[in-house]
């Protein structure tokens, strides 16, 4: 993150009219302090406790989520939920207009008839918000993966929608007994990128399907929302069976829905 993105945001949401030099100065710090107090609840740690980087990243966070752009967690983490919605706002106010991404299908999607499309997502799963948390199992892996944006953390346990939940674990459990530890860990398909989100669709106004429960990403940094093949880390031949596993359960990769956002699998059709 750039500071002076730091400073955007938070002139942006209304807490500092500074310059935007990318100096972390008395007033950055005056906005920060501000943005903070009227966060106390959104904050998932005390800012006041941890180094300077990681509270200048909550603080951005919590600018984004003032004016909802959906960063996820307050945590001060620069992750690829705080980077995308950063992207959105820089986009929005460099063009006046929020940024459209392509999701168009391809041609060759695949379609098998037991998962539900996008557009009916709500029938099946439920809506957005306290409905679909009711809808949520945790997942507990009997192996553990990195948290993509926490290199550090790591978990077995992932939050997503009931009836997603048994073909994910089936999927993830024959995902590692193709791979093994080792070469799970060399691809990075062990880093865990996150699943359950309450958050709209990047690019869209629509709810993203990590809010119905029914999305996971991997390895977000090589595998954007944008970038297509064979730009894209996992159109690469040593992750088609990665793909082909996870498609085969019902969690179908969005690179091959619509060609971009390779780190995204979503038990829906488009
Ligand atoms: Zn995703």
């Amino acid at each position: 993150m750039e500071e002076r993105h730091l400073q955007l945001v938070l002139a942006a949401a209304g807490y500092y009219a500074g310059g935007i030099d990318g100096q972390v100065g008395p007033e950055s710090m005056d906005a920060i302090r501000a943005i903070e107090a009227n966060n106390t609840e959104g904050y998932a740690f005390d800012p006041t406790t941890t180094t300077e980087k990681r509270r200048y990243v909550a603080a951005l966070q919590a600018g984004l989520t003032e004016l909802e752009y959906d960063p996820g967690v307050i945590d001060g983490w620069y992750g690829v939920f705080t980077e995308e919605a950063l992207n959105a706002f820089l986009y929005e106010m460099g063009h006046d207009k929020p940024e459209v991404i392509d999701r168009t299908p391809l041609q060759n999607a695949p379609a098998s008839s037991d998962i539900p499309h996008q557009n009916d997502v709500a029938a099946v799963y439920g809506r957005p918000g306290p409905d679909i948390e009711s809808k949520l199992v945790t997942i507990e892996l009997p192996f553990s993966l990195k948290i993509d944006w926490n290199l550090r953390k790591s978990t077995r346990r992932i939050r997503v929608h009931r009836l997603a939940a048994k073909q994910l674990e089936t999927a993830l459990i024959a995902v590692r007994d193709h791979y093994g530890a080792q070469v799970m860990a060399d691809l990075g398909i062990d880093r865990y990128a996150g699943a359950y989100n309450h958050r709209r669709m990047r690019g869209g106004s629509k709810w993203s399907m990590h809010a119905y429960g029914c999305a996971i990403d991997f390895y977000a940094q090589p595998n954007g929302l944008r970038t297509r093949c064979p730009q894209a880390l996992f159109c690469g031949d040593e992750y088609q069976p990665f793909l082909d596993i996870m498609e085969a359960n019902e969690w179908l990769p969005a690179l091959r829905l619509w060609g971009a956002d390779a780190m995204h699998f979503q038990r829906a059709h488009l």
